[in-house]
């Protein structure tokens, strides 16, 4: 029998050669061999436990909201750990009094925007309204907007750790999750996988959530490009420019003086708003976001991506590293 087939016998919803594209919000990618869309923490391990033995590549993804596929596709097992049916009954939702707060538990194949329309009166998340992809992907990435982030509310994450051949399960309180600005320890170690996590919420007014979630998402219509995108590519500078560059673009100033200079503004006065390669343009609305017009290969992406670091480092001296993870 075929590796295809003999994974089928134990997980009957297994698929070959799936498109990745489908699977991620920029439209692009190859075939992924192996394919399993699950919600369920237990069968997730059970499949990182047979592929980890039997050495078959696989990846872990979310809403596929940061990411990159290539146009390769992937030689191995692609799990989406991704809620199918979004039905509150659906979804195990802990939640336990802390005082003026409340630490709630869920998996983290919840959308992350579907986790916030069910908090009601529980505030911390509201930041996160728009924003697409899994709880898992957002601390993942330590996804954040309008100064806050998910690390803010994250209590403890329940993990597989699979750097062994037994897959082992443990919980990581806040502190060991190495959260920074748009990183954790997990997104630097591809042997960790999130499962479960709990959130410290702060009990408050629904009506007041519900205002600010609404304000934040009018915030996002206006600034956010539309299109496939995944989101920014760069994370910002966080640093310092030299003092003549400040001279030569004092539009600079302030941002250099709080240390963080967000991409798009370098990428836009590196003259590159606009700019096409193939079926991929950087965004007139905001340079940051890279945008599939339909047909865009991961080629087009990345030759623009180098295009642009290329650009910035000749102009502002400083090198951008990639928020989007690209495989
Ligand atoms: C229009 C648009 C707007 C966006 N705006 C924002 C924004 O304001 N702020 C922001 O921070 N981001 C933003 N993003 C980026 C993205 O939505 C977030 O980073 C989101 O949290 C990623 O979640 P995901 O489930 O889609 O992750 P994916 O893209 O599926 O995965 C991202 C990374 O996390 C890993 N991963 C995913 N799930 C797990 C898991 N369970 N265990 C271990 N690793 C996992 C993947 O392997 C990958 O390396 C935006 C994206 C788009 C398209």
């Amino acid at each position: 029998m075929d590796v295809f087939n003999e994974l089928k016998n134990d997980f009957p919803r297994i698929e070959k050669d799936i498109p990745l594209k489908n699977y991620s919000t920029f439209r692009i990618g190859g075939l992924a061999k192996y394919f399993l869309r699950t919600s369920d923490k237990k069968e997730l391990k059970k499949i990182i436990e047979r592929v980890n033995k039997e050495n078959i590549p696989f990846l872990v993804i979310g809403g596929g909201s940061n990411i990159l596929f290539s146009d390769n596709g992937f030689d191995g097992l692609v799990v989406a750990y991704r809620a199918e049916n979004l039905l509150k009954e659906n979804f195990n939702i802990e939640k336990k009094e802390n005082g003026n707060s409340m630490i709630v538990k869920v998996d983290t194949s919840i959308p992350l925007s579907f986790l916030i329309s069910e908090m009601k009166n529980l505030s911390g998340l509201e930041w996160g309204a728009g924003i697409p992809g899994t709880l898992g992907g957002a601390i993942n990435g330590n996804a954040g907007a309008f100064n806050e982030s998910i690390s803010n509310s994250i209590e403890s994450v329940d993990v597989l750790d699979i750097s062994s051949n037994n897959v082992l399960e443990k919980k990581m309180k806040n502190k060991e999750c190495l959260f920074g600005y748009r990183t954790s320890i997990f997104k630097n170690d591809n042997n960790l996988l999130i499962v479960s996590a709990e959130l410290n919420l702060i009990k408050d007014n629904e009506d007041e959530i519900k205002k600010r979630i609404s304000d934040n998402l009018n915030k996002r219509i206006v600034k956010q490009p539309k299109g496939f995108s995944a989101g920014s590519i760069f994370k910002n500078y966080q640093g310092k420019l030299e003092e003549n560059i400040i001279e030569n673009y004092p539009q600079l100033k302030s941002f250099n003086e709080k240390g963080i200079i967000p991409a798009g503004l370098l990428i836009e006065l590196c003259g590159l708003k606009g700019k096409k390669i193939g079926d991929a343009k950087i965004s007139d609305e905001h340079a940051n976001f890279i945008i599939n017009l339909k047909n865009a290969t991961s080629d087009d992406v990345i030759n623009l991506i180098n295009l642009i670091k290329k650009s910035v480092k000749e102009k502002f001296l400083i090198d951008l590293s990639e928020e989007i993870k690209i495989f």
